[in-house]
């Protein structure tokens, strides 16, 4: 890494249960500032309609993503919902560092704190809360991309992901979406003014 570590993170890690906002957050930071580089993570889900390869996921059969796992390519990877795989792999971050940027990372609770405690004080990591979990419940069923079981296993896993958001540097709740993405712009020009010209 070439920047001093101990003045500047080198990765911001976006954490929340799915249906809070991170993605939303993710695409709104790294559309105005231009030192963050979104890590394209590996899964092994269907691609959604409006999803693009190689830039919102890297699509993977089972076979690809395991023997990727077998050759140590990730940084960490989850089983996240029986049998799909997600995982972040070490040539994305390597690309972004090697590029002097900052990595941004969209990943579930269990990724990031594994980030976390690889990268230390190198990465910063913000838990997005949603305001409850009724109101998580209404935004994956407005977002009219789950099924229902999908939505349903959503939910049993952001139960116990909304315990978890003392583990994480920051928590954002991301209840007025204007309020929270200004919050956001705010936490970025705090922790990384080193990147800001
Ligand atoms: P995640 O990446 O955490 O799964 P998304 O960014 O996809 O979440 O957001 C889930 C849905 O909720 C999307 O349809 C998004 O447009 C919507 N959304 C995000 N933030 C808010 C908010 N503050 N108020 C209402 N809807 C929101
Ligand atoms: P989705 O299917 O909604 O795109 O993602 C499901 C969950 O997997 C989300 O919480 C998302 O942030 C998480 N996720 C995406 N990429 C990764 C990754 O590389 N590693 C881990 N651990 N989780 C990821």
């Amino acid at each position: 890494m070439s920047k001093d570590p101990h003045t500047s993170p080198q990765l911001l890690v976006v954490t929340a249960p799915s249906g809070s906002g991170k993605t939303t957050v993710v695409r709104h930071l790294t559309s105005i500032f231009d030192f963050l580089k979104f890590s394209v993570s590996a899964t092994t889900r269907d691609a959604r309609p409006n999803e693009v390869n190689g830039k919102d996921y890297h699509f993977l059969t089972q076979e690809e993503f395991h023997g990727k796992v077998n050759s140590q390519e990730f940084v960490e990877w989850e089983e996240v919902y029986t049998d799909q795989y997600y995982g972040t792999l070490k040539s994305e971050v390597q690309k972004i560092i090697d590029a002097d940027a900052v990595a941004v990372f969209d990943i579930e609770v269990n990724g990031a704190a594994n980030i976390k405690r690889q990268y230390k004080d190198q990465a910063l990591c913000v838990y997005i809360a949603p305001p409850s979990l009724s109101e998580l419940e209404s935004r994956l069923r407005n977002r009219g991309t789950e099924t229902e079981a999908s939505i349903q296993k959503r939910l049993r896993r952001a139960k116990q992901e909304l315990e978890r958001l003392d583990e994480f540097d920051l928590v954002l709740i991301n209840d007025d979406l204007p309020r929270a993405l200004k919050q956001a712009e705010k936490i970025l020009r705090k922790n990384f003014h080193q990147h800001l010209s």
